[in-house]
């Protein structure tokens, strides 16, 4: 029987194109808070999720 407790983790998803675009109009960096199950993915998380910074929809990485 697996543990229910430990697995499922917070993580923060922040846009990338936020990070690497600086001369965009409007400050600041799209982010999300999500889950991940820490014994499925071991590295980084990427999503594709809408900015309304960037209008349209970026690849988001996990942050620390
Ligand atoms: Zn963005």
């Amino acid at each position: 029987m697996a543990s229910k407790k430990g697995v499922r983790i917070i993580i923060t998803l922040e846009c990338t194109e936020c990070r690497s675009n600086t001369n965009k109009r409007s400050p600041g960096v799209s982010r999300y808070t999500s889950t991940k199950n820490r014994r499925n993915t071991t590295g980084r998380m990427e999503l594709k999720k809408f900015c309304t910074h960037c209008n349209g929809h970026t690849v988001h990485k996990e942050i620390k």
